[in-house]
């Protein structure tokens, strides 16, 4: 057992004990015998984030292909540097994805890319929480989708003996994939019971392309075909008529938002405060380095913020709360761990910030002060399942895995 003391939590200074990997206990005082017993005096809890979409293996790709539209980044930059990939490169390029997220604050991530064993292994040496991906993306080659299949297949039968760990599935987009791979790999995830995860609706163009295509919008298409349920999740959601955003509510599909992605690709800014106010509860997600650039969730909640409020031309839209709220409970509920809310019970996911901290002053609203003024600089212990990823800014391996990634980076990025 764990005894954090004297912890400032909800306006207020309290113990809290962690037994196993839960919230066993929360009061004014906690006389308990622990195996540890850590003062966290000057010191505030909170729960850690979730991020609801990200894509690990990108790391190496940071800075590249700015100032362009998605297609082109996609086409020019991305793809085919993304063809390079090799299952060595992926576990160190996980591995510093996942300490970029611990330093920043987050045990949880939902990953899309082709290989998954290195960032499986990452996941569980460092001890983050993840959703690790089979990605399918065939070009309607059958050829192409016969084999994505025959991989989701061999990814489901992996045994992964992780409670951290749950499978995702995942096809690229509407736009890259077939009818058959999507129907396929929904199906699939469901008889596994698992979670499929697709960028879904990310820009007017994906919208206008299927209304040609298909004669219908990309979230009526993927409801006609089966596609939509709570463990379905669509990344991005950008551009959905009113019809769309009642399908999703009805079929309790999860929305992934990433605002800072949509605005840097020019993909457009979801209509946020319309979805909260449908009953739509949407995790925040980085999106990767290559659109973001980075995987702080502490920037991507004032981002949020900011873009709600502006895309409704109202100070109303994105409240403090409803965005904490998307970066914490969102996305663990939508990804079935009872975490992202500092209760007894709950699993022990947090971080704890120095409340000295120069964005932290004065304490007049926390959360507020979290969401527009603090970086990842207040943070200073981050705890995944009762067990601490760092401590005083302190991660095993650091110089371990920032040097591994520099040389994958070398190898990726020559001749490029
Ligand atoms: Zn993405």
């Amino acid at each position: 057992m764990i005894l954090l003391q004297r912890v400032f939590l909800n306006n207020k200074i309290c113990d809290i004990l962690i037994k196993g990997n839960r919230i066993e206990k929360i009061s004014d005082k906690i006389d308990i015998p622990a195996g540890e017993v850590i003062d966290c005096a000057g010191k505030a809890i909170l729960p850690s984030f979730c991020n609801a979409h990200t894509h690990t293996t990108m790391m190496f790709l940071r800075g590249i292909g700015e100032d362009k539209n998605l297609f082109d980044w996609l086409d020019q930059d991305i793809f085919p540097r993304e063809a390079k990939l090799k299952p060595e490169h992926i576990y160190p390029l996980s591995r510093y994805a996942l300490l970029e997220m611990v330093k920043t604050g987050t045990t949880c991530f939902a990953d899309m890319h082709f290989h998954s064993s290195g960032t499986l292994k990452a996941a569980q040496d460092m001890g983050l929480r993840a959703l690790i991906p089979y990605l399918g993306m065939d070009l309607s080659d059958d050829k192409n989708t016969e084999h994505s299949v025959q991989q989701a297949v061999q990814f489901l039968e992996m045994p992964i003996d992780n409670p951290r760990i749950k499978k995702v599935l995942c096809c690229h987009s509407i736009y890259t994939c077939s009818q058959k791979l999507i129907k396929t790999f929904s199906d699939l995830a469901k008889k596994y019971g698992i979670y499929f995860q697709i960028h879904v609706s990310e820009t007017q163009k994906e919208v206008d392309d299927c209304i040609k295509k298909f004669g219908c919008r990309p979230v009526e298409l993927l409801y006609k075909w089966g596609v939509m349920g709570p463990k379905t999740h669509f990344a991005h959601a950008v551009h959905l008529d009113d019809g769309e955003i009642e399908l999703v509510k009805r079929t309790g599909t999860v929305l992934a938002h990433c605002p800072t992605s949509n605005l840097k690709l020019g993909s457009g800014q979801m209509p946020l405060q319309k979805y909260l106010d449908a009953g739509i509860k949407p995790g925040l997600g980085t999106d990767s380095v290559s659109s973001n650039n980075s995987l702080s969730m502490i920037s991507e909640m004032k981002l949020a913020a900011l873009s709600a409020k502006n895309q409704a031309d109202s100070v109303l839209a994105g409240k403090v709360g409803d965005i904490f709220g998307m970066a914490t409970k969102n996305g663990f509920n939508a990804f079935g761990f009872n975490a992202g809310e500092i209760k007894e019970a709950n699993l022990a996911d947090f971080i704890m910030v120095d409340m000295d901290n120069q964005f932290l002053l004065p304490n007049n609203n926390f959360k507020s002060n979290m969401i527009y003024a603090a970086d990842s600089s207040c943070i200073t212990d981050v705890f995944c399942d009762g067990k601490p990823l760092m401590r005083n800014k302190i991660i095993p391996h650091e110089s371990e895995i920032v040097s591994g990634f520099k040389k994958v980076c070398a190898v990726l990025m020559a001749n490029s």
